[in-house]
């Protein structure tokens, strides 16, 4: 299986400095499928710590630093910014945090969700719900963003019921409607798990009538 890493420099968009960075090179596509939240299969899945860079220097995390910011070096010495710590999960929260100031709000939410993934992979269930829930929140913040998008809509299906919130995925989804014949069978699928009080993690070919690609 696939899967090369290297190391490359880049220069920090916030404070200059620039530092070296192990990123992907090459990665061969999964051939499983994916869980019901679109985390891929291997070789993709464990290569998720290559997902965030952190710079030595000023702190700022993103999918790679030199990415442009719309705040100042300030922000991120606040005590919200580094309320998450430096492990894995906590830099993915960092990078949502970064992110959702940059107004890349899909990104954002997105980045609570692999915070969360870090946590699975840690173990740890009660911080993998905060990151979820902390996911949901961008979602509920910024409405507007995320409005006619179904695979979000979706995606938060799963991110409320792997945080337990049952009654909301059947109120919010029972009767959601999509365009899309798939999403509206996953769509049935999470509201019924949500009516066994199932939180846990399903593979998206546990879906009736879905098959994987
Ligand atoms: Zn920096």
């Amino acid at each position: 299986m696939i899967f090369r890493t290297e190391e490359k420099e880049f220069k920090c968009a916030v404070c200059g400095e620039t530092s070296v960075h192990e990123v992907i090179a090459e990665q061969e596509r999964p051939t499983g499928a994916p869980d019901l939240d679109m985390r891929p299969d291997e070789p993709v899945r464990s290569g998720i710590k290559y997902w965030v860079s952190k710079c030595p220097n000023c702190g700022y995390c993103n999918s790679s630093i030199a990415i442009p910011v719309k705040f100042t070096k300030e922000y991120l010495d606040s005590d919200n910014y580094n309320k998450s710590g430096d492990d894995l999960a906590g830099r993915f929260m960092k990078k949502s945090l970064a992110c959702e100031k940059n107004k890349e709000f899909e990104e954002a939410l997105k980045s609570c969700m692999y915070a969360a993934w870090a946590c699975d992979d840690e173990g740890d269930g009660e911080r993998a719900v905060e990151c979820r829930r902390a996911a949901v929140r961008i979602y509920d913040t910024h409405g507007a963003a995320f409005k006619d998008n179904a695979d979000i809509k979706l995606l938060v299906a799963d991110l409320l019921r792997r945080s337990g919130a049952y009654d909301r995925v059947i109120r919010d989804y029972k009767d959601a409607r999509y365009g899309s014949e798939l999403i509206m069978t996953i769509n049935a699928f999470q509201v019924s798990l949500a009516e066994q009080g199932d939180s846990a993690c399903h593979k998206a070919t546990e879906v009736p009538g879905v098959r994987a690609k």
